[in-house]
C-alpha cells in the first residue's frame, strides 16, 4: 500500500543498484545523505561503500521500516535517519548526496542542494528522463531551457545511466535517468535573485527573439520599476553625493530630474499612452540599446550559451538596469 502523493516507487532491481552506487564513485571515508531512503534497498548497498549515511525520509512507516531492517546489523550505528520532509529540513554537511527521490520535488530539490552552505563533491540523483534530460541539456538541443543554464551555472551536470520503469515497484508511468551534478569550484559569484530573475525574461519564450521579448512593455516597465527604486536607493545612500551614484550607473539622458516623483508619474502615463508595440520610450530605448550593443537583438534564448547569458546580464548591470 504505497502513497501516491509521496512518489514511492521502490528500486527492485539490485543490479541497478549496485550500479548506481558504482557510478556514485563513492569513497569509505564519505558522509553519505540519501533522501527517500524507503525500505532501504540502495541504503544498504551505500551503507557497505561509504562512512555513514544520512537518510532524510518523510513516511514514519518507511522510517520504521528502514530501523528494523537495520536494527541489530554491524550498519545500524553508521545510519542516521531524520524523519521529515527534505524540503523543509536543515540538512547536516555530507560528502555526496544518492538518491531516487520522488519526482515531484525534482526542480526545488536540486536548487536546495546547489545552494546548500557547505560544498559537496556531487550528488548523483535518479530523476524523471525528460527532466533529467533537460537538466544536462546543451544550448540548440530541443529540450534546451532555463533549468538548464541555471543548473549549469552552478555545476557541471552529466548524464550517468538511463533506467526503465520496470527497474521498480510499482513501476512509474516515466522512464528514468541517474544524472551526476557536480557544484562548481569556486561557486559563481553572480547575483542567485539577479540570474534567476533575468533567465525569466529570456526565457518568457526561448525561441523569441531577444529584441522581441525586451521590447514588451511589462518587460520595460519591470525594468524600469528596478531602475527608480536602485536609484532612490543609491540617491538616499549617498546623501548630497546622490548625483554621483546616479552618474555612476551611466547614463546622462537619465538624470537627476528622475529622482522627482511627479516626472516619473508622467512618464509613466506616456508609456501607456504609447499603446502597441509604438516607437520610443527613453527607458525601452536604453534597454535596447544594451542589446545592440552586446548583438543579442536577433538571438534567441534557445541558442544561447551560458557564457553569452552571463556577458548580457553584466552589460544590463553595467546599464544599471536589474532584475531583481
Ligand atoms: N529510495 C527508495 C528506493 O530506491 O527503493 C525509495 C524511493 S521512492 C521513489 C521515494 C521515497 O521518498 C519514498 O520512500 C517517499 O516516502 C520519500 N519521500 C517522498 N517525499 C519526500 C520528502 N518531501 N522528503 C523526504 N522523503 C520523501
Amino acid at each position: 500500500s504505497f502513497h501516491k502523493s509521496k512518489g514511492q516507487h521502490i528500486l527492485k532491481n539490485p543490479l541497478l543498484v549496485d550500479s548506481i552506487v558504482q557510478k556514485a564513485g563513492i569513497k569509505s571515508t564519505d558522509v553519505i545523505l540519501e533522501i527517500g531512503p524507503g525500505t532501504g534497498n540502495l541504503t544498504k548497498k551505500l551503507l557497505e561503500a561509504g562512512k555513514e549515511v544520512i537518510a532524510v525520509e518523510l513516511d514514519s512507516r518507511m522510517v520504521l521500516e528502514l530501523q528494523r531492517r537495520f536494527q541489530g546489523t554491524p550498519y545500524s550505528n553508521r545510519l542516521k535517519v531524520i524523519q521529515g520532509d527534505v524540503l523543509k529540513t536543515e540538512l547536516p554537511r555530507f560528502d555526496i548526496c544518492v538518491a531516487n527521490i520522488p519526482y515531484q520535488i525534482s526542480s526545488p530539490l536540486t536548487f536546495k542542494l546547489l545552494f546548500h552552505p557547505t560544498s559537496f563533491r556531487c550528488a548523483v540523483i535518479m530523476y524523471q528522463r525528460e527532466f533529467a534530460m533537460r537538466l544536462v541539456a546543451q544550448p540548440g538541443d530541443n529540450l534546451y531551457c532555463r533549468l538548464s543554464v541555471n543548473t549549469q551555472l552552478y555545476a557541471r551536470v552529466s548524464h550517468l545511466l538511463k533506467v526503465g520503469k520496470n527497474n521498480f515497484r510499482p513501476p512509474p508511468k516515466v522512464d528514468s535517468s541517474v544524472v551526476r551534478i557536480e557544484p562548481r569550484k569556486p561557486q559563481p559569484q553572480v547575483n542567485k535573485k539577479e540570474w534567476d530573475g533575468f533567465l525569466r525574461v529570456c526565457f518568457i519564450r526561448k525561441n523569441k527573439t531577444l529584441g522581441a521579448i525586451f521590447r514588451q512593455k511589462s518587460v520595460v516597465s519591470m525594468l524600469e520599476k528596478n531602475f527608480k527604486t536602485l536609484q532612490a536607493v543609491l540617491a538616499s545612500l549617498n546623501g548630497s553625493t546622490g548625483e554621483a551614484a546616479v552618474m555612476d550607473v551611466g547614463d546622462q539622458s537619465m538624470g537627476l530630474e528622475d529622482d522627482d516623483n511627479e516626472m516619473e508619474d508622467d512618464d509613466e502615463d506616456m508609456e501607456m499612452e504609447e499603446g502597441q508595440g509604438g516607437g520610443g520610450g527613453e527607458f525601452k530605448e536604453k534597454v535596447m540599446n544594451v542589446l545592440k550593443e552586446g548583438g543579442f537583438e536577433e538571438k534567441r534564448s534557445s541558442k544561447l550559451s551560458q557564457q553569452e547569458f552571463l556577458y548580457l546580464l553584466s552589460l544590463f548591470n553595467k546599464s544599471g538596469i536589474h532584475f531583481s
